[in-house]
């Protein structure tokens, strides 16, 4: 039965963040109902399955420097959980270089007088900081200062401009700032040289945890401890939210083309934050629907191949950043667990980035398809061939853009749900912010604990973790 009337609390949206939000509350003994659009939870961090091969929408790797997230997910998975030695690579020019860099690999790749112009144009952009701060508004600002024009044109350009879609100019610094705080080409290098302790670091971690069936378990798994006391509606898309003196009253689900009404004395939300205002009614003023229309999320479209053969590569991770590659990134779900496909054969699975209306967005399952297959055949990766099957998947709003209006747009929008004293976001999209899922996860017990008036570490996490099963990739020739 449906608790529509006199939940404690009604989580808007199942993937990460609202499913946290759900368990927390759950824990602690109140009534909570989510509301989810999907069949299925997870969100982003699905893991899709087709014919006895496995794979989430673009590889999820599971890492976090907050223990009782780490805790929480042990916990939940137990010996489902794997880890994984990560080994990236850049494919460019033709060849492939090491990521994090390696400055013997660059030197071989990109030969001696291109690396000691990376290195030179990086020492003059540290000598002109030592007599000014520069001004950094763009991610070109923020890359060159510390990474150096040479590094940015050849990688950085490249990649961000086929990632968000737009100039490196239009995209905001302090997004990156905060995304790859820390990270500058020095500490790359020094990183690859003396393997730096590098916790603080994200991007040139070296392992990660993911769960032998997929990253989409760790969702299943709290979908489970949430059912056990409380609902779960999947399917089911809010429809509208109504509100009065800044108190959410109900909210209007559509299930099966029928609408009922739920309500909640609280209320978190981890849809994307434009829809959370798009649905509120009465309508929010003007400023504040005009700012969430200009408020912008990057797509994404996931074509699998399956692949008659056992292995493709020894990787976790390859970008491509070249503009005439037209997806930006695959991976071999297999090399991250061998449950990912069946023994004898192995699936590759390449990301476009797109906008809806776009050539990318527009095209067929099928285009896709022989796109995917064409490139992978001209960089010499597969031959068509050996592809006996394939899979198309897309994901709306994958990424929050972050231009270089977006701080304003936001604040108009968060001071005006600031004010809803039963009104709670959290999350990736529901914040509009760059969350990794272990952050998502933080997002939603944060605003459990804020209806429940209680810090994280008072909420009861089930018993101690077990060790988790160290497993190593096979290196292949
Ligand atoms: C390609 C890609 C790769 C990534 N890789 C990593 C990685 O390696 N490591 C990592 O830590 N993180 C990674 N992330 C980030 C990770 O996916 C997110 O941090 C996390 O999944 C966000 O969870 P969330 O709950 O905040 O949002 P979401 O997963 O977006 O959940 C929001 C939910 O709300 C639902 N919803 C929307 N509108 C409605 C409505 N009107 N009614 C009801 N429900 C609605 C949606 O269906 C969705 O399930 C990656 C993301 C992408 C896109």
């Amino acid at each position: 039965m449906i608790r529509s009337r006199g939940a404690d609390a009604v989580v808007l949206g199942g993937g990460l963040s609202g499913l946290s939000a759900a368990y927390t509350l759950s824990k602690a003994d109140r009534r909570v109902v989510l509301i989810e659009r999907d069949c299925e939870v997870g969100g982003l961090a699905k893991t899709a399955t087709h014919r006895g091969f496995r794979f989430d929408l673009g590889g999820h790797r599971f890492m976090t420097d907050n223990p009782a997230i780490e805790s929480l997910v042990k916990d939940l998975l137990r010996d489902e959980l794997l880890i994984v030695p990560r080994k990236s690579r850049i494919y460019m020019l033709g060849k492939f270089f090491d990521y994090p860099p390696n400055p013997a690999n660059a030197v071989f790749g990109l030969g001696p007088s291109k690396t000691a112009k990376i290195i030179f144009d990086y020492c003059r952009e540290q000598a002109a900081g030592l007599f000014g701060s520069p001004d950094i508004v763009s991610l070109e600002d923020w890359t060159v200062n510390r990474f150096g024009r040479e590094m940015f044109e050849l990688y950085f350009k490249q990649y961000s401009e086929k990632v968000w879609g737009m100039g490196c100019k239009e995209i905001s610094g302090e997004w990156a700032a905060s995304r790859i705080d820390g990270l500058s080409l020095w500490k790359a290098v020094k990183n690859s040289l003396f393997k730096l302790k590098n916790g603080k670091i994200r991007t040139l971690t070296d392992r990660f945890y993911y769960p032998a069936q997929g990253i989409g378990r760790l969702s299943e798994r709290l979908k489970d401890e949430i059912e056990k006391d409380n609902t779960i509606l999947t399917g089911s898309e809010v429809v509208r939210i109504r509100h009065e003196n800044f108190n959410i009253k109900h909210i209007a689900v559509c299930r099966q083309g029928v609408e009922m009404d739920l309500q909640g004395r609280e209320y978190i939300s981890s849809i994307p934050v434009t829809s959370l205002v798009k649905r509120l009614y009465p309508r929010p003023p003007y400023e504040v629907l005009e700012a969430a229309s200009q408020l912008r999320f990057r797509d994404l479209v996931i074509v699998a191949l399956m692949l008659d053969r056992k292995s493709l590569t020894d990787l976790t991770w390859m970008y491509l950043p070249e503009k005439d590659i037209p997806f930006g990134r695959i991976h071999e779900p297999k090399n991250w667990s061998p449950f990912m496909s069946p023994e004898d054969k192995t699936h590759v699975v390449a990301e476009y980035f797109c906008s809806r209306g776009d050539g990318i967005s527009g095209a067929g399952d099928e285009a896709l398809i022989n796109l995917t297959v064409r490139h992978m055949e001209k960089l010499g990766f597969i031959k068509a061939c050996e592809v006996f099957d394939a899979c198309v998947l897309r994901v709306p709003n994958a990424y929050p853009v972050f231009d270089v209006y977006f701080k304003d747009r936001l604040k108009i929008i968060m001071d005006y749900l600031d004010r809803f004293g039963n009104l709670h976001t959290a999350g990736r999209n529901g914040r509009f912010s760059y969350l990794n899922m272990d952050r998502a996860m933080e997002s939603g017990i944060e605003a459990a604990e804020a209806i429940l008036g209680k810090p994280a570490e008072k909420i009861k996490l089930r018993s101690e973790p077990d060790e988790v099963r160290p497993y190593h990739t096979r290196m292949v020739a």
